[in-house]
């Protein structure tokens, strides 16, 4: 079914170890967290992603996440629709466990995973999503309705 969430599940540490990659489609609408965001609809919103594995540039097993499409926000100013393009790359690390997650976390700047089973790739998707949106979306200059 099209734009509908994958159902499985990755090893992380292993797609990183063969630099593995694997990609798809969903729909920023199956996404709980983001869903509340979205103008109300009934329209499918995809967003492509990649997560291919990979070594940090300091020889740590990482994964890169990337994010394309288009969301429909609600504008803060005029609450009209603005299409938000998604155009996301994000390095996370992974950990091992919960006590190598804090030990990263406290050590590197960027972000850091626990992978300590397989993970859903629609997660991680919801997850850098939910990050890249704009707390409080606006169209660019004026507003269409201020344009009238
Ligand atoms: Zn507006």
């Amino acid at each position: 079914m099209p734009g509908s969430a994958p159902d499985f599940r990755f090893d992380a540490f292993r797609l990183s170890s063969r630099a593995g990659a694997i990609s798809g489609t969903l729909d920023a609408r199956s996404l709980p967290n983001v869903a509340e965001s979205l103008v109300a609809g009934d329209d499918p919103v995809p967003i492509a992603w990649t997560i291919a594995g990979r070594a940090s540039a300091d020889d740590r097993p990482a994964l890169e996440i990337d994010l394309t499409g288009s969301v429909p926000l609600v504008c803060q100013r005029c609450l009209g629709p603005v299409d938000w393009p998604v155009a996301q790359a994000t390095e996370v690390l992974l950990a091992r466990d919960e006590k190598e997650l804090v030990r990263l976390d406290a050590e590197v700047d960027g972000e850091v995973i626990l992978a300590d089973r397989p993970l859903d790739p629609a997660t991680l998707v919801q997850d850098e999503l939910v990050l890249t949106l704009p707390f409080a979306p606006r169209h660019e200059g004026e507003c269409p309705s201020a344009r009238q």
